[in-house]
C-alpha cells in the first residue's frame, strides 16, 4: 500500500481489476472484504478506516457493486465544533456499466479497473451531513461568551439572569 506524507492510504487502493469477471461472464461474482486504515477517498474524503464485505457480481451491464461497509468521518460537533470522529455504515448497491452509452453514473475503465472512490465518495458525503455530536451530553458553546461548556465554565448565566429569575430564586432561598 501506498502512503503519503500524512499517513492516509492513497485512493489507489480502492481501484479494483474486475478483469477477471468480466471475462468469467453474468451469474459470477467475487467476495471479498476491504479492511483499510486511515484513507484518502477523494481529494476531499478521508476516512479513519474502511471495513465491511464487498461483492461484486457480473451482469450483463456490468459489475454490480454490493457493500456493507463501516467508517469514521472527521467533522465537527455541531454544538461545540470540536473535530470528532464519526462512525458511519454504508450500504450500497450500484451498478458499474462496461458500456458508454450505459445509464449508469460510474464505468469500469477500459482496462478493467473499477474504481470505488466515486461511489464510496458519493456515499459518505450523504451520510456525512448528519449532525455529529462528540458526545450525547455535549453542552455546546455558550451563545453570549462562546466558551465550551464542555470543558469551561463562564459567568455568563449568573451575570445575565433574568431578574424575574432571580427574584424567584430570592424567594426559594
Ligand atoms: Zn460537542
Ligand atoms: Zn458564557
Amino acid at each position: 500500500m501506498s502512503q503519503n506524507a500524512s499517513g492516509y492510504v492513497n485512493q489507489r487502493v480502492l481501484k479494483i481489476n474486475v478483469g477477471f469477471l468480466l471475462n468469467d461472464g453474468p451469474g459470477h461474482s467475487h467476495n471479498s472484504r476491504l479492511d483499510l486504515p486511515q484513507t484518502r477517498v477523494s481529494d476531499d474524503v478521508q476516512v479513519d478506516y474502511l471495513n465491511g464485505a464487498l461483492r461484486l457480481s457480473r451482469t450483463k451491464e456490468g459489475i454490480l457493486v454490493q457493500a456493507h461497509l463501516n467508517a469514521a468521518v472527521q467533522a465537527e460537533c455541531y454544538r461545540c465544533l470540536t473535530p470528532t470522529a464519526h462512525p458511519i455504515t454504508l450500504d450500497i448497491e450500484e451498478l458499474y456499466a462496461t458500456q458508454p452509452e450505459s445509464d449508469s453514473e460510474f464505468r469500469i475503465h477500459e482496462d478493467g479497473i473499477l474504481d470505488l472512490s466515486p461511489l464510496l465518495r458519493a456515499e459518505i458525503v450523504i451520510v456525512g451531513m448528519e449532525r455529529v455530536l462528540c458526545h450525547e451530553e455535549c453542552q455546546g458553546l455558550c451563545p453570549t461568551c462562546g466558551a465550551n461548556l464542555n470543558t469551561d465554565s463562564c459567568r455568563c448565566d449568573l451575570d445575565n439572569v433574568d431578574p424575574r429569575l432571580a427574584a424567584l430564586r430570592q424567594l426559594l432561598d
